[in-house]
């Protein structure tokens, strides 16, 4: 049987990230991924964006933690950048004054936000329909990230410091025995010292297999489609996002990305696109822009995972020993990686967290499975 320092299940940003923090501090790691693709459940389905003025507190602090790695990945990280910008316009008609006043009330001073008026909207993008949109704010400092160059660049780290990749590698049970798990697969055992569950909107279902805590763990639908561009966009052309995140349209090599920014209730699956989704998509596009969708080229679905603060679950169960969360990213998973599994891996490994996660504001009270129970 193989033994392993640690067992991280789950191959989608969380678990690689954190894996390949692991080994690099040089623990023996095995990660384990019940698909035969690494990354084939929602960290392939995100919209890849960078908005570090979204989401609850601690998202943006982690955000804002993460941004330098995304600046400046470790050298051989990545063949080209992780990041281009791609500026963040929140639209609001009239009737959604309040919800604009709350986003510029909690961005106090920030010098990479700010407010335009409905003229200055449409200069910034076009495709809005006259007398839509009353007002809008914007976060200059949104990036487009590459999502799959940081996954295979993260696998790729792992697999360099000597870390084990196990696809179609389904963890089926998991039993404690004195100093270790005993990890049952179809095909075979693992052991492992500590378990990492990163197993994204399975994760709830993972602690269940241990008797650890519930920690309430939503998994949540969220569509996507693509539809063709009505004309050659430019290169400033901002992801613009309804204020109370009703709708979203983002430009994808050509094309439009266009979202009803869905949230409805699933149990975790292979999640797949509903008409009905689509069609209010298409609705809501159509109203708030000078856009006739005729085709859907393609379409897709993925599930964003909440607890009920909106905010990750880290650190060791309170009730399974060698037992490690790392779920909860919601619709933050990518955007947050960097410094989520920095400051994960420090706590598996018993060290104190980088000093840059509190100068960017981030509250380890925040962040701990704890706080639930
Ligand atoms: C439409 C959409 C748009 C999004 N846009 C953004 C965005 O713009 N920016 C952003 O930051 N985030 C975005 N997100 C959210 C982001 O994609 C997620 O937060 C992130 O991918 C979660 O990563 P994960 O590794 O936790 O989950 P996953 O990628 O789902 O990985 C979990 C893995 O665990 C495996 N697994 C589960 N159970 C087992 C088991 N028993 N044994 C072995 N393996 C198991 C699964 O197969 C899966 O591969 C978006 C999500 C969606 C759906």
């Amino acid at each position: 049987m193989q033994s392993f320092d640690i067992a991280v299940i789950g191959a989608g940003i969380a678990g690689a990230s954190v894996a390949a923090r692991l080994t690099q501090a040089g623990k023996r790691v095995v990660l384990c991924e019940m698909e035969n693709q690494a990354g084939y459940h929602t960290t392939g389905r995100s919209a890849a964006i960078f908005a570090p003025t979204y989401g609850p507190t601690v998202i943006r602090a982690l955000a804002r933690a993460s941004q330098s790695f995304f600046e400046n990945p470790p050298e051989k990280f990545s063949d080209g950048p992780l990041f281009s910008p791609r500026q963040i316009m929140m639209i609001s008609r009239a009737d959604q004054t309040a919800a604009l006043d709350k986003l510029i009330a909690q961005m106090g001073d920030d010098p990479t936000v700010s407010v335009v008026d409905e003229p200055g909207l449409r200069e910034i993008n076009p495709l809005v329909r006259k007398g839509y949109a009353s007002a809008a704010f914007l976060d200059h400092a949104g990036q487009e990230i590459d999502v799959s160059a940081l996954h295979q660049g993260f696998l790729r780290q792992f697999k360099s410091g000597g870390g084990t990749v196990m696809l179609k590698t389904e963890v089926l049970a998991l039993a404690q025995h004195s100093t270790h798990w005993r990890i049952t697969t179809k095909d075979r055992d693992i052991e492992a010292g500590i378990v990492v569950n990163a197993a994204g909107a399975w994760a709830d279902k993972l602690g269940q297999m241990v008797e650890a805590e519930h920690i309430g763990l939503l998994p949540k639908r969220r569509t996507a489609a693509m539809i063709a561009a009505p004309h050659k966009l430019g290169p400033d052309f901002p992801m613009t996002i309804d204020i109370e995140e009703q709708f979203y349209i983002k430009p994808d090599a050509g094309r439009l990305l266009i979202s009803p920014a869905d949230e409805t209730l699933s149990a975790p699956c292979d999640a797949q696109p509903e008409e009905l989704d689509i069609a209010i998509c298409v609705d809501r596009i159509e109203k708030a822009f000078d856009l006739s969708v005729r085709r859907i080229e393609s379409k897709w679905a993925g599930l964003r995972s909440f607890v009920a603060d909106g905010a990750p679950v880290t650190g060791f169960s309170q009730r399974v020993d060698g037992f490690y969360w790392l779920a909860g990213q919601g619709g933050y998973g990518i955007q947050t990686a960097p410094a989520l599994s920095a400051y994960a891996a420090c706590e598996i490994l018993g060290e104190a967290p980088a000093a840059e996660l509190a100068l960017a504001g981030v509250d380890p009270n925040d962040l701990m499975v704890t706080r639930l129970s």
